[in-house]
């Protein structure tokens, strides 16, 4: 059966149709951090959510071409550089390179590419863009010098979020705070410069300033993707105005459906409240870490529970993530241990196969379940539900020494399959790579020589090639990002 997703658009869920899937891959853009602190794992549930995404496309034989951006310059992350007495690029470079670090430990795969919305490559285009919807009459120049969209010209204006335009009162030139726009609805596209935004500035036609973050988005995937993208993902805090915007912008510029599918994650909660910087109410990967447990703990417990429900965080569920887990790895271990035993003393297996002439339970693997079960907007709880069932069946064939060898195979070859998507084996000892090896030993020197930005340009160039590094008392540790090309 073909893949179905619940569209955020229509409401509806709606067969996955891609035109010429073999001739291109799926264009799939993901709105990414923005970078003025440390992620928190709920954000990190919209990425795994993303990642499941991906996988399953992947194991479906479609080829993806994800894009996911970083957002590097925005109110938060200003006020952060000002605050901390740093140009804005040092402040956010070390929240770039913590995100990478972290989502090697959730074993979340790289996107194809990482734009940033301070590189000239996409202010140039923004500045393109804005310019476009200026000479359509889409955007206007209002007395602050910011530029903004003028939402009553954009008739869809509303659609994703089915938010009808009528409930926001339109006064006319309302004074609003420091800006005057022409709907109270209008969202900036431009953000005049103004004394708080110290050096950060870049020159345009309407004067010293810098973009809206909702432009970025637009201006990324475009120029990225082209002017329509397949699946396009986020929380659903993104609906609005996030995303009612850059449809808005995108398809005022080009005239052509932006996004085929929208696919809006539900909230990781706390006690009932969204996780949430400004709440305070948010874990880091390193705090879960430093309370034992492991990046593949944590990937299991906010991936089990399908994306659309909301998912509170507790520690008993990071416990019971735990107990899941060594399900699979003393279930694992056993069927590599009938399969070897198996390889050495070929005739003994024979006999297992035919005990009782019946056909042994596990030989009827529920070889599509599991994936038929993703394929339904990815219901991760069912393929886990599915794959729990077909461990207790196959442990109790085994307790009945019922288990013969290519059964124990099969079963392996399956999890090698189904782990492609859910990426939640133990890890193993892993030789490092050569590459690697030698650019960590530069990265000891450069340490020495307390050279810290040349050191964070290695640990990138490191995590690029899938590893890890982490600074211990007993010098820097590498570890496998497992998921990573
Ligand atoms: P931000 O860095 O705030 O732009 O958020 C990055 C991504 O994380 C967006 O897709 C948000 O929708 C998502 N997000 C933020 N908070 C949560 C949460 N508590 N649960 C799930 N996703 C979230
Ligand atoms: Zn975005």
């Amino acid at each position: 059966m073909a893949l179905r997703f619940f569209n955020t658009y229509s409401r509806e869920i709606e067969e996955f149709e891609l035109r010429n899937p073999t001739a291109r891959p799926v264009r799939l853009y993901t709105c990414g951090p923005t970078v003025y602190s440390r992620a928190h794992i709920g954000n990190f549930r919209a990425y795994i959510f993303e990642d499941l995404l991906q996988r399953q496309l992947e194991l479906r034989g479609y080829k993806v071409h994800r894009v996911m951006n970083i957002t590097d310059v925005e109110d938060k992350t200003i006020r952060g550089a000002r605050e901390a007495g740093v140009p804005l690029q040092t402040f956010t470079e070390q929240f770039k390179a913590a995100f990478f670090e972290d989502a090697h430990t959730l074993r979340i795969k790289r996107a194809d590419e990482y734009p940033a919305a301070t590189d000239q490559r996409y202010l140039d285009r923004m500045i393109e863009m804005i310019s476009g919807l200026i000479s359509k009459g889409l955007a206007y120049q209002a007395d602050d010098k910011s530029v903004y969209f003028r939402i009553n010209k954009f008739p869809d204006y509303g659609k994703l979020a089915h938010f009808d335009l009528t409930q926001l009162q339109s006064t006319g030139r309302v004074k609003h705070d420091e800006y005057d726009k022409e709907h109270i609805g209008d969202f900036a596209l431009w953000k005049a410069w103004d004394e708080a935004d110290g050096d950060v500035k870049w020159n345009s036609p309407w004067g010293l300033g810098r973009p809206g973050w909702h432009i970025e988005c637009s201006a990324m995937s475009t120029a990225l993707l082209g002017d329509q993208v397949d699946i396009h993902c986020g929380g659903v805090d993104n609906i609005f105005p996030h995303h009612e915007a850059e449809i808005a912008q995108s398809e005022g510029v080009t005239g052509k459906k932006f996004v085929r599918y929208w696919l809006h994650c539900a909230h990781l909660l706390v006690d009932g409240q969204k996780m949430a910087k400004s709440l305070g109410n948010f874990y880091t990967v390193p705090d879960i870490l430093a309370k034992d447990y492991t990046g593949r703990e944590l990937r299991y417990a906010l991936l089990r529970v399908h994306y659309r429900v909301p998912l509170n965080f507790t520690w008993e569920g990071m416990n019971e993530a735990r107990e899941s887990l060594a399900r699979i790895d003393e279930w694992l271990a056993r069927l590599r241990k009938v399969a070897e035993k198996a390889n050495a003393e070929p005739a003994r297996n024979a006999s297992h196969s035919d005990a009782g002439g019946r056909p042994t339970a596990n030989t009827q693997r529920p070889a599509t379940a599991f994936e038929d079960a993703l394929d339904d907007d990815l219901n991760i709880s069912a393929a886990l539900g599915f794959l729990f069932e077909s461990i207790r069946e196959t442990n109790r064939a085994m307790d009945q020494n019922e288990m013969d060898e290519a059964s124990a195979h099969a079963w392996l070859e399956w999890w090698k399959r189904i782990n492609t998507v859910l990426d939640l084996e133990a890890e193993t000892d892993v030789a490092i790579p050569h590459e690697v090896a030698q650019l960590a030993e530069e990265r000891e020197n450069v340490r020495r020589e307390k050279n810290w930005k040349r050191s964070d340009e290695l640990r990138d160039r490191i995590s690029a090639l899938g590893w890890q590094v982490r600074d211990t008392k007993d010098g820097s540790k590498l570890t496998r990002g497992a998921g990573t090309e």
